[in-house]
């Protein structure tokens, strides 16, 4: 399962080029959301539960990560 093409731009334009990864526990940045900024066909679409517990391919599902964030989720390369 992936997301659909309409659904990762829409998390790209949700996300207004900055990443959405707020999650404390990620050592790539410090604050509380990471401020990378994203450029198209440079980032990564996470779902924020993993396909293989149940998540969907929905937008709300859906984060638009920069790809040292996506590396530093624990289902990175699961699903
Ligand atoms: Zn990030
Ligand atoms: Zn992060």
């Amino acid at each position: 399962m992936a997301f659909s093409e309409a659904t990762k731009q829409a998390a790209f334009t949700r996300a207004g080029g900055q990443c959405e990864c707020r999650r404390l526990s990620c050592n790539v940045h410090a604050t509380m959301r990471c401020t990378t900024k994203l450029t198209a066909g440079r980032w990564h679409a996470h779902h924020v539960t993993a396909v293989a517990s149940g998540g969907s391919d929905s937008l709300s599902n859906c984060q638009a990560l920069c790809i040292p964030c996506h590396e530093k989720t624990q289902t990175y390369g699961a699903a």
